[in-house]
Order: structure tokens, then C-alpha cells, then sequence
């Protein structure tokens, strides 16, 4: 049985461009998410971001990897934080509904896989902070982390540690990464180590210490928009959806 994995989506207000007037809110997920998984011989599943807690819980137990995605800025209450001037837009309905989902997956020890926002929003689930602004909060020569170019080229680079989860997964000791975010690990969770960085300093990959454990990667660029540019990028994909399918044999047997 291929494993299922729950791909997070947000909320999309949409204009009918010719008539210039509001369509309504859609759920919207990139389908280089959902093309990224099934690709990699996963199930995606598109999770709509209402219902919090009862949504999260009754959904969950049909999962056997979850896939956060990318997306707005996380509402800083939840690191304990006010939110500063350059803080973007957030968006209330997905942080309490990712925030409900991640902690069930994480009590159930589902493989989980953090791209961008997902990657933040795991640090924080799991006690850490961020930077709400890259720019204006590190005050020093810090590269550009937020791209105009398209989402298939890569602008900076990584440097992945020796020894990570990350770099057996890569094969790769330095990765060439697109860019699109202007947030940032702050303190990383206990949970967690650093498993890339950019020249700058700003962390870019993040793993759990021990995958026998509990199996979490999250990056800070946007892999599923790189699958054709290196087999670094859907490897990821690859290593999650493996361990979903891991999860999901050691569940049957229990
Ligand atoms: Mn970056």
C-alpha cells in the first residue's frame, strides 16, 4: 500500500480578473507539492486549513506522512512574540489548524517534512522562535533570501553538515537553493539540529536528532519547485515518503 501523506493548504481570496470582482476563498495547494509526493510514491492528500482541532484529530489517523508547505507568516503569538512592523500578512484559520495537526502528528511520531513555512512552523510546534524579519532583525550583510527570480532557480547556496540525516539524503555537502523567505529560525527547538546554512549564518535545513525515533526534515527553500533542477531536491521527497511507508508497516504490525 502506497503511504498517504497529508500536503497542508492555505486560503486564496481569487478576482475574476475580466470583471474585476471578488470569486470568493479558495483552498489552494501548489501542485508541485502534490506532484512532488506522488512522484516520490506517496498519496497526497490536500488538507483544508479549517476546523482546527476536530479536523486535525479526525484526520490524522488516516495518515501516514505529513507534508507542511509553504505560506504566510506565523502568527508570532505563538512564540510569544508581538508582532513587529515587518511582519507579513497571517492568516488565523491555518496557523490553528497546522499548529492542531502538528501536534497530533508529532504524538503519533508520523514522518513529517517542513518546506519553507513548514519548516518554521515545526521549529515553533516544537518550542523554537523565529526571526519575523531576516533583514531588518539581523542587521548585518545577510544574503538575499527573498528571490525575484523564478522558483525553479537557484540563487544562493547551502552548506549541508557532515554527518546529517539532510546530507545522507542530498548526497551533498553544498546545494544550490532557491529562496523565498524573509523569516528565519531564531532559537532552534530542543527537538531539533541544524542540518544546513547558508554563508550568512541563517539556518536552512533543520532534522530531528535520531530518525529510529522520530523521522522530521525541513528545509528553508522551496525543494518541490527544484525536482528537475538536481536529485538532491526530490530525494527529499523520496526519504519522506520511505519513512512514511516505514511508519505505516511498524502501525499495521502494532
Ligand atoms: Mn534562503
Amino acid at each position: 500500500m502506497a503511504p498517504v501523506i497529508g500536503v497542508t493548504a492555505t486560503l486564496k481570496e481569487d478576482i475574476d480578473q475580466i470583471a474585476d470582482r471578488p470569486l470568493g476563498r479558495f483552498v489552494r495547494a501548489d501542485l508541485d507539492y502534490v506532484e512532488g509526493v506522488a512522484h516520490a510514491g506517496g498519496v497526497p492528500v490536500v488538507l483544508p486549513p479549517v476546523g482546527e482541532r476536530r479536523a486535525a484529530e479526525a484526520v490524522i489517523g488516516g495518515l501516514d506522512g505529513l507534508l507542511l508547505s509553504g505560506g504566510s507568516d506565523l502568527d508570532p503569538s505563538y512564540y510569544g512574540e508581538k508582532p513587529l512592523p515587518e511582519l507579513n500578512v497571517t492568516l488565523p484559520e491555518r496557523d490553528a489548524f497546522e499548529m492542531a495537526l502538528l501536534g497530533e502528528a508529532l504524538r503519533r511520531g508520523i514522518p513529517i517534512f517542513g518546506i519553507c513555512r513548514g519548516l518554521q512552523v515545526l521549529n515553533v510546534a516544537l518550542g523554537g522562535t523565529l526571526y519575523q524579519d531576516l533583514p531588518s532583525q539581523l542587521g548585518r550583510d545577510i544574503l538575499l533570501h527573498r528571490q525575484e527570480t523564478p522558483k525553479w532557480q537557484a540563487t544562493h547556496e547551502v552548506e549541508i553538515h557532515e554527518g546529517s540525516w539532510v546530507g545522507g539524503i542530498t548526497s551533498s555537502t553544498c546545494v544550490k537553493v532557491n529562496s523565498y523567505h524573509h523569516q528565519g529560525i531564531k532559537d532552534l527547538a530542543d527537538g531539533l539540529r541544524v542540518s544546513a546554512r547558508s554563508s550568512d549564518g541563517v539556518i536552512e535545513a533543520i532534522e530531528s536528532h535520531d530518525f529510529s525515533e522520530r523521522w522530521l526534515v525541513g528545509v528553508q527553500w522551496h525543494a518541490e519547485a527544484m525536482r528537475d533542477a538536481g536529485a538532491e531536491h526530490r530525494n527529499l521527497f523520496e526519504a519522506h515518503v520511505q519513512a512514511a511507508e516505514r511508519h505505516a508497516l511498524r502501525r499495521a504490525a502494532a
